[in-house]
């Protein structure tokens, strides 16, 4: 199959929130879909990359939080791609509010802002994985997998390449504050988690099935060693 480009779409700027375009010669792939209202923006990157909405053949929701699964109702209803996402997550993405534990201070403060409390558009998935069930990406034109990678949330899907580039979603981030801006060679927490020692599984996970280069939701991309370092010190202080 051929080679897949991964093209970043700046939800906010600085890396702070990231979406994630996939292409090859035979397939686009949206992974993430960004806050409500981020249709241009995600239309300006496909353009960039010589496609349009009506190429996308299907939405990844990497997991139920606003930042990531915010425009999908829009954009599956402007596009007519299916939406793929994780049972677990299912109820935090037709309006149940999300259990946010802050993994630190941003975190906290962060969480009396409310904005990722704030409801949005209810997503109708088209497929819905279940437990450890796997998708195999070949049908949509790129050679990869979306596996579930529970932790950041219990239903989060990764990404993840034939050629070791993973779309990991919110299971790491880098950076300061939100993610992105300024040190972002640093991998963190995003500012909630609901399960440390669960992510830190699904990061072992990862590297053992062969990821190498870590796309993140906030900040990134970080190397697989950097993230096999941190994975390490997750599950000794979780
Ligand atoms: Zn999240
Ligand atoms: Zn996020």
């Amino acid at each position: 199959m051929s080679e897949i480009q991964i093209h970043t779409i700046p939800i906010l700027p600085f890396g702070m929130v990231n979406a994630f375009l996939l292409t090859s010669a035979t397939g686009a792939v949206l992974v993430d879909t960004g806050l409500p209202g981020s249709e241009r923006k995600i239309e300006k990157v496909l353009a960039a990359a010589g496609r349009s909405l009506a190429d996308l053949r299907l939405i990844v929701v990497t997991h139920g939080h606003i930042d990531h699964a915010g425009c999908a109702a829009r954009l599956r209803k402007i596009t007519g791609a299916p939406v793929v996402l994780h049972e677990a997550d299912l109820a935090y993405c037709q309006g149940k509010t999300p259990i946010l534990r802050p993994s630190g201070f941003f975190g906290r403060l962060f969480k009396m802002t409310g904005v990722i409390e704030r409801p949005f558009p209810a997503v109708e998935p088209d497929i819905l994985l279940s437990g450890e069930q796997t998708l195999d990406l070949s049908a949509y034109g790129l050679a990869g997998d979306i596996l579930p990678t529970p932790g950041h949330t219990p239903g989060s899907l990764s990404v993840l390449l034939e050629d070791g580039a993973v779309i990991a979603g919110d299971l790491a981030a880098s950076g300061i504050l939100l993610g992105g801006i300024a040190f972002k060679g640093w991998p963190k927490p995003p500012p909630f988690e609901e399960d440390t020692l669960q992510v830190a599984r699904s990061l072992k996970i990862l590297l053992s099935k062969g990821a190498k280069r870590f796309y993140l939701g906030h900040g990134g991309p970080l190397d697989a060693e950097v993230i096999e370092r941190y994975a390490g010190k997750l599950a000794q202080t979780a």
